[in-house]
C-alpha cells in the first residue's frame, strides 16, 4: 500500500528513551512525517537538539529534520493538535490520571493517539493492540468516537515484554490448542526503565527481582488483549491463568521471558509447536505494512538461543525470538521468548498501530 501524502504525526514524550526511538524509527518513514516534538515544561520552547543536550541515547545522529523543532509543552494540547494528525504518546508524569485526561483532550481535538503509556490501558472502549493478535479489537473505536464526541480515538500497545510470551501462546490456540495456564518469569532491559533509570550503581553486577506494577501487568493485559468485543466494551479472556516474576537485568535492550505452559485440554507434539510458530503469520503481514516483520516469530535451533545481544535486532527488531522449547517436568512445554523492548515493545509497536490504523481507514 501507498499513501497520497504522508500523515503528520507527533511525540508527546519526544525528549525521552522511548520519544527518541520514535524520531529514531520514524526518519524517512514512507507514511509519516515527524511536524511536532512535546515533552515537559522544563524541555519546552527550546530547539530539540538543545533539549536533548548530553542525553540523546539512541546509535543514530537525531534526524536532521527535528533537530531545530521547537518542542512544544505536552500541556499545551490546541498548540500541539492544531499541526498534526496523529500523536505518539510516550511522556511519563507520576499521576497516570492526569496522562489520560490529556490523551483524552488530544483525541478530543480530533486526533489518533497511539499510546504507550499504561494509564489507559484499562478504559473499557480503549483497545490494546498486538496488531498480529486482536487488529479486530480496533472496530470498538466507533464507540469511543462517539465517546469523544470526535473523530479522535485512542489505541494503547500492552506492556513492553507481553508479546514474548504472548505472541507465541496466541499462535498455539489459533491452530485449537487452548493454553489453561502459564508460569512467566521475565529478565527485563534497563532500558525499560527509561533515562536515567536505574542508577548504574544498584544494577552492575546485580538482577533487581521486583519492578514496579510489572507482574500485575504481565498477568492482567493478556485477558484484555485476548478477549472480544462484545457491545460497547471488550469482554476479558479470563480462563487464561499466568503467574509472572519480573526481574531488572543488567541488559540495555531486550527482555527475556522464560515460559511454562499448559494446555486446556489437546496437547501438541514439539513438531507441531514448531510447525505453528514457523507458519504463524498474521494481519501486518497480510497487509505488508512497513514496519511489519516478515516472520511475527522466529525460532532459533541452538540451545543457548535466544539471546538479547544476539538476537533483539533481528527482522527490524520487531521479530519475537523463540527457543529451548522443551518438555516441562511440572507443566507441558517450557520455552524462552525474547523481544526488543524499547523497539517492538514501545516505539516500534506504536508505530506497527498506527500503520494498522492507517491500513484499515481510522487515519486518513
Ligand atoms: P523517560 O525516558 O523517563 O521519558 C519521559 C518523557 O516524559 C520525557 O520526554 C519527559 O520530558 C516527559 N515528561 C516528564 N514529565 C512530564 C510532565 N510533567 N509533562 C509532560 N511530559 C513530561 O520514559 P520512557 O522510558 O520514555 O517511558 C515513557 C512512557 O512509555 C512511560 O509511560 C513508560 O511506561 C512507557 N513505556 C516505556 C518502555 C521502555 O522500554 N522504556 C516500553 C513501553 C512503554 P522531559 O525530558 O522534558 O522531562
Amino acid at each position: 500500500m501507498s499513501i497520497q501524502k504522508k500523515i503528520k504525526v507527533g511525540i508527546l514524550g519526544a525528549t525521552g528513551m522511548v520519544g527518541q526511538n520514535y524520531l529514531k524509527l520514524l526518519d524517512n518513514h514512507p507514511w509519516f512525517e515527524v511536524v511536532a516534538l512535546a515533552a515537559s515544561e522544563k524541555s519546552s520552547g527550546k530547539p530539540f537538539q538543545e533539549a536533548v543536550t548530553n542525553r540523546w541515547l539512541m546509535d543514530t545522529e537525531i534526524p536532521d529534520d527535528c533537530k531545530e523543532i521547537v518542542v512544544d509543552d505536552v500541556k499545551e494540547v490546541r498548540a500541539v493538535s492544531e499541526k498534526c494528525q496523529m500523536v505518539f504518546s510516550c511522556f511519563e508524569i507520576s499521576d497516570k490520571e492526569l496522562i489520560k485526561e490529556y490523551e483524552e483532550l488530544y483525541a478530543k481535538e480530533g486526533l489518533a493517539v497511539v499510546s504507550n503509556a499504561s494509564a489507559n490501558r484499562w478504559t473499557e472502549d480503549v483497545p490494546m493492540i498486538l496488531p498480529e493478535i486482536n487488529h479486530k479489537h480496533l472496530k470498538i473505536i466507533d464507540i469511543q468516537r462517539k465517546r469523544m464526541g470526535s473523530q479522535g480515538f485512542i489505541v494503547v500497545k500492552p506492556n513492553c515484554s507481553v508479546q514474548s510470551y504472548l505472541t507465541p501462546v496466541f499462535a498455539l490456540e489459533q491452530a485449537g490448542f487452548e493454553v489453561e495456564k502459564m508460569i512467566v518469569n521475565t529478565l527485563q532491559a534497563v532500558s525499560g526503565a527509561g533515562y536515567p533509570g536505574v542508577p548504574s550503581l544498584s544494577m552492575i553486577d546485580n538482577v533487581i527481582p521486583y519492578i514496579s506494577g510489572e507482574e500485575e501487568k504481565s498477568e492482567k493485559e493478556p485477558q484484555k488483549i485476548l478477549g472480544s468485543v462484545v457491545g460497547e466494551k471488550i469482554n476479558n479472556r479470563s480462563t487464561l491463568n499466568i503467574s509472572a516474576h519480573c526481574n531488572r537485568v543488567p541488559v540495555v535492550d531486550g527482555h527475556l521471558a522464560c515460559v511454562s505452559l499448559k494446555f486446556a485440554e489437546k496437547k501438541p507434539s514439539r513438531e507441531e509447536i514448531l510447525n505453528i510458530w514457523s507458519n504463524f503469520s498474521s494481519k501486518p503481514q497480510k497487509l505488508n505494512l512497513p514496519f511489519a516483520p516478515l516472520n511475527p516469530i522466529t525460532y532459533k535451533e541452538e540451545e543457548n538461543r535466544p539471546q538479547p545481544r544476539l538476537d533483539r535486532n533481528t527482522d527490524k527488531a520487531m521479530t519475537v525470538t523463540l527457543g529451548r522449547l522443551r518438555e516441562c517436568k511440572v507443566f507441558d512445554y517450557r520455552f524462552v521468548g525474547l523481544s526488543h523492548n524499547t523497539a517492538r515493545g514501545a516505539a516500534g509497536g506504536g508505530i506497527l498501530n498506527a500503520e494498522l490504523l492507517v491500513a484499515e481507514g481510522y487515519v486518513s
